[in-house]
């Protein structure tokens, strides 16, 4: 499994939706991408030139690592000339991009744990690349009234004494917005009395309009200077973007740490781009004039047709190339029975429906918004906002207003359809082939979540599927930048088919066909997460276990066991005792190394039977908030038989749900609800691996021995269970979610389970004649 801190971090997501956008154009549509973070100009004649001499004089091999002293040079003088701020060139560092100023200076700068201040709206790289260093992103929200602009009071209150640095972005990527001199001379009043660094991210400094007049950090007086590291560059000023040169300018001590670095990393930036960038600081500058010029040109437009829609209100920006127009007002609004409700919804419904690729705000941190970028041509802006106000225009308030949040999906089909694992190569292409030709675009869903440690890629056609899917595993990189690992069809509507699920383990694919269920899906997509987890890593070193986990002073507990065994009834009474904070309810990955097994809660959200109401009298109102499948709703649809309340049925008194009736109704709830965030954990160290069996002779409990614990888990019985109770239910390892009982796949349980005894303690439990205390009392030591 790849390392938390990398799990913990999405991808780019502008990339990702301009992914989309060049996708839909390969199928021939004609899409307007407004995603775009750069400059649609060419890069200018003489600086190409420069860049095509450094080729012929065979400029071409390694230069100094912190850049060649001309570049260096040039950049100074330009700080200079244009900003009023003096560097010597050692204190200036050249490197690939200011993305790699960026990283490299944060590594520099940040030991774990500490703070580093961002403004939000925020460039979405900023907290990514501050817990890539391990240090801890202090979001601080600015407000539209403000400009987006971070404000002395929010500042000093945000300053604790674990603050590293402050990430200033101005002119700022999403918001535009730029500060005066006398704005930044109140903020440098607060960092004066501090002992913090100030990361000024100038890359959009020349790209300012209405005469505004840029000020740079660095300018504001000899103490601030030596707190600041100016970072730019000119993939945005000169249009060489693909160059890949950027720079920091700062203390030369802080120079020397990212020197360092970077000797370690990228040795140097490209010689030719360095070549091509001396030209661009040192040669004419009316290409950058003549770039802003334009661009205000077309901001101006884009906000005189935002302005004139109706609900839309923007902001005026003095700099860069965004528009971050706020949004809210669509916000559960619908056209054709979708609703809207976040820059998401928002961005996929302008990508089908306006056909302009846009970014949601919330990747910036601020969900009310989106982010258009006029770095395009003209003739696109124009059609863009041709597209954005009608399809805003066909968004009407929705119909349905619900008296409770209580939001519940009947499913056609109700029980979980059986896998077929035995697909050869051809019947799987066929099988994709069919399911994609039904897909087609419209009405499709695409959505990468992390399981585990693996991407996998959902296409649906059900709503539901998707839905339930967002919110059950957390979001993953998108197919940019890293291939799935796995893909799963779920395909509804499919004349003449049986519901039916498919696993094809060789390409990991995974198909359900005329299911609308999601536990089907869910189940299937655990099985193919469980397969490329046990795959990476040393044998038997990952893997997963199948039980109701919780964790007691840092250490873990699982309960496994066979239905009838009453597993959930003890998971819920331990739940009760506030020692016992809740892990996870269904199923654990666990990584062993270095004598620990790391058990993670792969699930955002917890798929729970909404009958655990009985057994415990919080969740009814939390799932009242949550996301359900198949509540019973109406006292038609109920039919539970031996329901006790038939006289007294809650659905009678006007409540709007029984969790009860239902067998196969499920909520997805957010474990944080359950007590709070404090009550429950993500990842464990597990300690006790508790087998459960039900009967009223045997002992209370048995410690197992490694070998008969693993000959228990194989057989999937537990040794004096009522057979009536596991008959016809024995599944090796208790695990439902396996796909596929080859021989070589059950070895490698048993190579897992096996590491997993080495670390764990295995107890055989007889809830048939102990309870939860008893349980307690072994693994807390009886306090
Ligand atoms: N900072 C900000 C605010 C940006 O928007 C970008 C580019 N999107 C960069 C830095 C990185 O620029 P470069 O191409 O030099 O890595």
């Amino acid at each position: 499994m790849i390392s938390e801190k990398v799990q913990r971090i999405g991808a780019s997501p502008t990339l990702k939706i301009s992914a989309k956008a060049k996708a839909m154009k390969a199928e021939g549509i004609d899409v307007v991408d407004l995603s775009v973070g750069e400059p649609d100009f060419p890069t200018p004649e003489n600086i190409k030139e420069a860049g095509i001499k450094a080729i012929r004089d065979n400029f071409t091999k390694y230069t100094e690592s912190d850049g060649i002293l001309a570049l260096r040079k040039a950049i100074a003088k330009r700080l200079k000339d244009d900003y009023g701020v003096e560097y010597a060139p050692k204190q200036i560092i050249v490197s690939a991009g200011a993305k790699a100023s960026l990283f490299h200076l944060v590594q520099a700068l940040v030991d774990e744990g500490e703070e580093v201040i961002i403004p939000a709206p925020y460039w979405v790289t900023y907290p990514e690349c501050v817990a890539l260093a391990k240090g801890k992103p202090v979001i601080v929200p600015t407000r539209e009234e403000d400009g987006f602009l971070l404000t002395p009071e929010a500042l000093k209150a945000s300053i604790s004494p674990a603050t590293k640095a402050i990430i200033l972005n101005n002119p700022s990527n999403p918001t535009g917005g730029a500060y005066t001199r006398d704005q930044l001379l109140a903020l440098a009043e607060v960092i004066k009395g501090e002992d913090v660094y100030v990361i000024a991210d100038e890359i959009y400094a020349s790209l300012v309009y209405d005469n505004f007049k840029f000020t740079s950090f660095a300018a504001l007086g000899e103490e601030v200077k030596k707190k600041t590291i100016i970072v730019n560059g000119v993939s945005k000023s000169y249009s060489m973007t693909g160059w890949r040169i950027g720079f920091a300018a700062g203390p030369a001590e802080v120079i020397d740490g990212m020197s360092k670095i970077q000797s370690h990393t990228t040795s140097n930036a490209c010689s030719i781009a360095q070549k091509a960038s001396l030209e661009a600081y040192d040669g004419p500058q009316y290409d950058v004039q003549k770039m802003v010029s334009e661009f205000q040109r077309r901001r101006n437009y884009c906000l005189m047709r935002l302005a004139a829609v109706p609900g839309m209100s923007c902001f005026k920006p003095h700099g860069a190339f965004y528009l971050f127009p706020n949004v809210r007002s669509f916000y559960d609004k619908e056209a054709g029975g979708a609703k809207i409700r976040n820059s998401y919804g928002m961005a996929y419904y302008l990508l089908k429906e306006a056909r302009v690729a846009i970014v949601p705000g919330d990747a910036f941190g601020a969900d009310d918004y989106i982010r258009l970028s006029y770095a395009t041509s003209m003739a696109n802006l124009e059609k863009s906002m041709d597209r954005i106000v009608e399809a805003l225009g066909k968004l009407k308030t929705a119909k349905t207003v619900k008296r409770v949040a209580l939001s519940n999906a009947v499913t056609r089909v109700k029980k979980a359809v059986p896998v077929e694992t035995g697909l050869d190569a051809r019947m799987r292409d066929a099988l994709a082939a069919e399911m994609e030709a039904h897909l087609g675009y419209e009405g499709r869903y695409e959505w990468n979540a992390r399981v585990g440690g693996a991407v996998l890629q959902l296409r649906t056609n059900v709503a539901h599927l998707n839905d339930f899917w967002i919110e059950n595993f957390p979001p993953a990189p998108g197919e940019a930048d890293v291939r799935p690992h796995g893909v799963l069809y779920g395909v509804d509507g499919i004349a003449g088919r049986e519901p039916r699920g498919f696993y094809h383990e060789a390409t990991q694919t995974g198909v359900l066909v005329n299911t609308d269920l999601y536990g089907s899906l869910r189940s299937l997509a655990l099985g193919l997460a469980m397969d490329i987890s046990m795959r990476s890593g040393a044998a038997g070193s990952a893997g997963a276990v199948r039980g109701m986990s919780a964790d007691i002073d840092g250490h873990g507990l699982i309960l496994v066991g066979p239905p009838g065994t009453k597993k959930t009834e003890l998971f819920f009474e331990l739940l009760a005792d506030p020692r016992f904070k809740l892990h996870a309810n269904d199923v654990v990955f666990v990584e062993i190394a270095g004598g620990r097994a790391a058990a993670d809660r792969v699930e955002r959200k917890l798929y729970m039977p909404t009958t655990a109401v009985e057994l415990d009298a919080r969740l009814a109102p939390l799932f009242d908030r949550s996301k359900c499948e198949n509540v019973v709703v109406h006292k038609d649809d109920c039919r539970d038989l031996d329901c006790q309340r038939a006289d007294d049925c809650r659905l009678d008194r006007g409540s709007p749900y029984c969790y009860k009736a239902a067998k196969e109704a499920h909520a997805l709830l957010d474990p944080a609800w359950l007590g709070g965030p404090a009550a429950a954990v993500r990842r464990t160290n597990l300690k006790w691996l508790v087998l459960l069996r039900n009967d009223a002779t045997s002992p209370a409990v048995v410690e197992l021995g490694k070998d008969e614990a693993l000959r228990t888990l194989e057989a999937g019985e537990t040794a004096g269970a009522r057979q009536a109770l596991t008959a016809g239910k024995a599944q090796p390892y208790y695990n439902p979610h396996l796909l596929g009982a080859a021989a070589d796949k059950l070895e490698a349980q048993k190579a897992f389970f096996g590491r997993l005894l080495d670390t764990t303690r295995c107890l055989l439990f007889n809830s048939g004649v102990a309870g939860a205390a008893k349980l307690k009392d072994l693994v807390a030591g009886g306090r």
